[in-house]
């Protein structure tokens, strides 16, 4: 496993790093959820991302429970605040004082650790002004509850005024977590730009593309069992945007540049988003041991410009690129 420098700071993480959305105390059950982390360690991944949100709480109680009795100081742990948690009330949403208070405890009680590494704003909070969720920020970073802070799917210039007010608190302000991948290259305009000049690193998710560029869905086939796509419960509706017989179609075009490079669909889609330097990690998620442990091998592979030359052929005008999707991500009122 290879290790990357967070943003402008002392941190490393390591490359391809496990996230449990949708998947622990949802599609899969705890035994499965923790073979799964002790693969990814197994694999020596240390970097595990999750949020308060995820199955309401539940998904961190499994985390928790799955890094017990794991060395703290060998592991990145990163959570997030913002999106509505408990019975979701006025107060259990959003990036007031009171809620990043509260969340930032809530989530070190589930987790069972004294800090987290990395606190994230899960998205831009509009209904607060900045200087307060700032400020917030920085009391906790003070406190010793979060080392370090990050957000996501912020915008360019969100990115900037939060940098702004980070360099005024001397809050040590370091990534930004968007979606990223083959598929889904919004950010590549504006947010890396940005963020490298201010000194950001962004950690990706679904870099698989939610499984669909592992190319498992094959145009007009039944769904393979038990994968996303056919988890009700919440999976299925997300990975619905990539779910067209145009975008599968273009995805098995890629097969053929897998197998000559000697490397599973997974693995090519994983070392795609590694090659953008301002990428720290690659945030992958798992169902099951064997496919983590299949994934990691994506680390420190190389695509030369032939290669990501063939893929953007093979994948066409499926690719969407568009900045001004970031645009959309944040709700303008609080969910
Ligand atoms: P991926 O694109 O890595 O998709 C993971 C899913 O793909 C797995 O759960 C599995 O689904 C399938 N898969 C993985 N490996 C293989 C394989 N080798 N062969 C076949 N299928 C495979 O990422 P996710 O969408 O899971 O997101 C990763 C993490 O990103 C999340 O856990 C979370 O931490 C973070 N995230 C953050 C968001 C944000 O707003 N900040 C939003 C969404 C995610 P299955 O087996 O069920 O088909």
């Amino acid at each position: 496993m290879k290790y990357r420098y967070l943003g402008n700071s002392g941190l490393k993480v390591s490359e391809i790093t496990y996230g449990n959305w949708v998947t622990h105390a949802s599609q899969v059950d705890d035994s499965a959820a923790i073979a799964t982390v002790h693969a990814a360690l197994d694999a020596g991944i240390t970097t595990f991302d999750t949020a308060d949100t995820y199955a309401n709480t539940a998904a961190e109680v499994v985390l928790g429970k799955a890094l017990a009795g794991q060395r703290r100081e060998s592991l990145e742990i990163f959570t997030k605040v913002y999106w509505p948690i408990g019975p979701k009330g006025a107060n259990d949403v959003g990036l007031s004082r009171k809620h990043i208070f509260e969340g930032i405890d809530g989530s070190l009680k589930r987790l069972g650790v004294d800090y987290v590494d990395l606190y994230q704003a899960h998205r831009f909070d509009y209904e607060t002004p900045l200087e307060e969720t700032f400020l917030a920020f920085a009391d906790i970073v003070r406190q010793g509850k979060a080392l370090y802070i990050g957000v996501s799917e912020w915008t360019a210039d969100q990115l900037v005024a939060g940098a702004e007010l980070a360099r005024e608190l001397k809050v040590p302000f370091i990534s930004n977590q968007p979606q990223y991948s083959m598929l889904w290259r919004v950010i590549e305009e504006k947010v890396v730009p940005t963020s490298e000049e201010l000194g950001l690193s962004q950690i990706v998710w679904s870099p698989i593309a939610q499984g669909v560029l592992s190319g498992k869905y094959l145009p007009g086939q039944p769904l393979p069992e038990g994968s996303r796509a056919t988890d009700e419960k919440s999976g299925a509706a997300f990975i619905q945007r990539f779910m067209t017989d145009e975008v599968l179609t273009a995805v098995q075009r890629l097969q053929p540049i897998a197998e000559d490079l000697g490397l599973a669909m997974p693995q090519l889609a994983i070392a795609w988003v590694l090659q953008n330097p301002n990428v720290a990690a690659a945030l992958v998620g798992a169902s099951r041991p064997e496919q983590i442990a299949s994934n990691v091998a994506a680390s420190g592979i190389v695509l030369d410009g032939d290669v990501m030359s063939a893929i953007d052929e093979a994948l066409g005008d499926v690719v969407v690129r568009d900045p001004k999707l970031t645009d959309e991500v944040s709700p303008r009122t609080r969910p």
